[in-house]
């Protein structure tokens, strides 16, 4: 793609970069970070206030990813920042247990009426690799029936038609994973209970459980259809099955139940991560109290971890749960709503076809005029028009994620000098994915 697509270089994240490409595969850590799918340099991130991060050029951005979510309160709150700092004085890992794991664990207890007993990780991959296996070992069975389109982490077993960066990248599944890790994943289209129903009926007493995002945001936000996860419950329950929500996105962040506080089902297992780790690499797995039972020590299913529950992530994701009350989500709802207003005008404004999605104040723009109710629908926008508009919005100082695939992220932090300084950038955006041809995307 030529430069010119790229309204503002950034010299110094370019030289990191390149730095970075030499010890590091694509540069990144993480694949979607590497601007693939939109082109252009990424960002080298130093810094982060409120709802503002500063890269290595010294320009600020109104951040709408929130490091994928668990940034609810703003970069570098307070109250957060000295949670850390003064766990960090008492010691960084001990391998044994204490307190801070203790009070995390009820914490999340108390608010999910559905999570008896939890175990806490250290990536939302971690938990639901964990989960299943927990379901396979409790049930005796073996196949997992997952959707398109639904990312739950890097497990082998959960790769296929996984949404995030492999929807970025168009990666129908992943080399490494062989035919008998994948061989008992049945995957599903979304919102269709139908094909759910003829799975269970497919392979009698053979599906330990079905997996499902709660409210997926990993093809972009996908509403759950009317009475669907009600329906995954129910249909597990009937067949034997275990029903898993994973609420490692949604969880903590769309309520203060996660999706579970909007829709009320009680699924057998949930899984957690991002909100719950306040930035640092803290997750979790739970559920019923019989089934956790299976789990070592109790019971005979192994899973374990050398930083589980490390003293300094609980420290800092009890201090984020804290803070986060009714007030807390108020404040991000209302400016997720008002963020998703001032996109939906200006994209009208320029004559766009779009179509916001939201799951509470999650949300995303897909550039396509139907309503997306599965992964097939999601690949029929128009990706080339969210390059144009990621870009100019990027050079305007808004940092999105770098996907049209991707949920958008606020915090209570997101407070009216940014929402007005998005509001300045998006008419010139719109324009740009107005002015979009499918060939400068490409
Ligand atoms: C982010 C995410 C994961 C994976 O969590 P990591 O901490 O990146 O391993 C799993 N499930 C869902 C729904 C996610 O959004």
């Amino acid at each position: 793609m030529a430069d010119v697509s790229y309204p503002y270089q950034a010299p110094v994240s370019q030289t990191l970069f390149d730095r970075a490409a030499v010890v590091t595969p694509g540069g990144v850590n993480s694949p979607v970070r590497a601007f693939k799918a939109v082109g252009g340099t990424p960002r080298f991130m130093v810094s982060g206030t409120g709802p503002y991060l500063t890269d290595a050029d010294g320009r600020e951005y109104v951040d709408l990813v929130c490091s994928w979510g668990p940034m609810i309160l703003g970069h570098s709150h307070p109250e957060v920042i000295a949670a850390v700092q003064e766990a960090v004085a008492r010691g960084t890992s001990f391998g044994t247990p204490g307190e801070g794991e203790v009070a995390l664990a009820e914490e999340i207890v108390a608010r999910i009426a559905p999570v008896e007993q939890v175990r806490l990780v250290s990536s939302g991959t971690e938990a639901t690799m964990s989960a299943i296996r927990l379901a396979r070992g409790f049930t005796g069975r073996a196949k997992v029936v997952k959707f398109a389109g639904c990312y739950h982490g890097h497990v082998d077993a959960l790769l296929a038609a996984a949404g995030s960066g492999l929807a970025t990248f168009a990666l129908p599944d992943t080399p490494g994973v062989t035919g008998a890790q994948a061989g008992d994943t049945i995957v599903l289209p979304y919102n269709d209970l139908d094909a759910v129903r003829a799975a269970f009926a497919a392979h009698p007493g053979e599906i330990a459980c079905v997996i499902t995002e709660a409210a997926p945001g990993n093809m972009g936000v996908v509403t759950p259809g009317e009475g669907f996860n009600q329906g995954l419950a129910d249909l597990c329950r009937e067949n034997g099955a275990l029903y898993i929500s994973d609420e490692v996105m949604t969880g903590f962040r769309t309520s203060r139940a996660g999706w579970y506080g909007v829709d009320g089902v009680t699924p057998d297992l949930m899984t957690f991560g991002k909100v719950m780790g306040g930035g640092f690499p803290a997750a979790a797995f739970g559920g019923r109290r019989d089934v956790m039972a299976f789990l070592a020590p109790a019971g005979p299913v192994y899973q374990a971890g050398t930083l589980s529950g490390n003293p300094v992530a609980t420290a800092a994701g009890l201090a984020q749960l804290r803070l986060l009350d009714g007030a807390a989500y108020d404040k991000v709802n209302a400016v997720s709503t008002e963020i998703q207003g001032l996109v939906t005008e200006a994209l009208a404004k320029e004559g766009v076809a779009h179509r916001l999605q939201t799951a509470s104040n999650m949300f995303s723009v897909f550039f396509t005029p139907d309503e997306v109710r599965n992964y097939d629908d999601a690949k029929k926008q128009e990706s080339f028009r969210f390059t144009a508009f990621f870009h100019s919005m990027l050079a305007q100082g808004v940092y999105l994620p770098p996907s049209a695939f991707e949920s958008w992220f606020v915090s209570t932090a997101h407070d009216g000098r940014a929402v007005e300084r998005i509001a300045a950038a998006l008419p010139a955006a719109a324009r740009a994915a107005a002015e979009a041809t499918a060939e400068a995307g490409a």
